[in-house]
């Protein structure tokens, strides 16, 4: 449908995409060791012991657009500067536009832990939907089998399905609360919390189990938010109360 004809809209980005992917084998095959600061070179011997580096965190966005062609028209575009491994469409077609080898730029300026570079560490999922609307069950079916098949291919633990918004608070809420986090945890993608919530004790340090969950809390309300966007979809806000409090201290506990 989208692809092989020879009307291919995208025939232009797949060329330019083969051309940048024979660019990188150049940079990989090169073995000249690189200079240092200080003006010596380094000696090359290769090891024979290595392969490829492989993601271990998924990222789920929505797209905030109107269709999938508008998705792979941004994504197609160099100007956007944004990308993603896989779009999934309202009717579930899941059309992958990156190898899950190479680093898309899905996540921006984003945080997770001690982890800065998320876009490096991650695969980028984008579900075609405007934001405001459920998810179809076409499209959570079709994004179920490729989350299946990442987590098995790249051994990826289920506390690192995460959201744009978990690792970028203050900027983005995608995917909406209509995203069925809960169901998706109990297939082993994402942590939910237990569902007779404990009581934390008093000592318990919001702020410091939202870090170690992997929040940044240097804008504490937004990650609050971004948190409660996750766990508490009926209450999107930034206001802790106790089951807010009971919460965190769950997710905190699987850690
Ligand atoms: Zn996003």
């Amino acid at each position: 449908m989208i692809s092989s004809c020879s009307t291919n809209p995208y025939r232009l980005s797949n060329k330019s995409y083969k051309k940048q992917v024979k660019s990188y084998q150049k940079t990989i095959g090169n073995t000249n060791a690189k200079p240092l600061q200080n003006g010596s070179n380094p000696e090359w011997i290769s090891t024979v012991n290595f392969n490829l580096r492989k993601p271990n965190f998924v990222v789920i966005h929505h797209t905030a657009q109107n269709s999938l062609q508008q998705t792979l028209k941004t994504f197609t575009l160099t100007r956007t500067q944004v990308s993603a491994h896989y779009v999934i469409s309202d009717d579930g077609t899941v059309v992958q536009m990156l190898n899950d080898y190479l680093r898309a730029w899905h996540g921006g300026n984003a945080i997770w832990g001690k982890n800065t570079d998320i876009n490096s560490a991650s695969i980028g999922i984008e579900l075609d939907n405007n934001g405001s609307e459920p998810f179809s069950e076409a499209q959570i079916n079709s994004l179920v089998a490729l989350l299946s098949r990442l987590k098995k291919d790249y051994s990826i633990p289920s506390a690192n399905f995460i959201a744009h918004s978990d690792i970028a608070p203050t900027r983005k809420s995608d995917p909406s609360a209509f995203f069925p986090w809960k169901n998706l945890a109990e297939l082993g993608f994402g942590l939910w919390p237990d569902p007779q919530l404990e009581k934390a004790p008093d000592y318990f340090n919001i702020e410091q189990a939202l870090r170690i969950i992997g929040y940044d809390t240097r804008n504490l309300s937004s990650a609050i938010r971004a948190f409660k966007l996750h766990y508490i979809q009926s209450e999107v806000d930034d206001i802790f109360n106790e089951k807010t409090i009971n919460t965190i201290y769950s997710i905190y506990k699987k850690q």
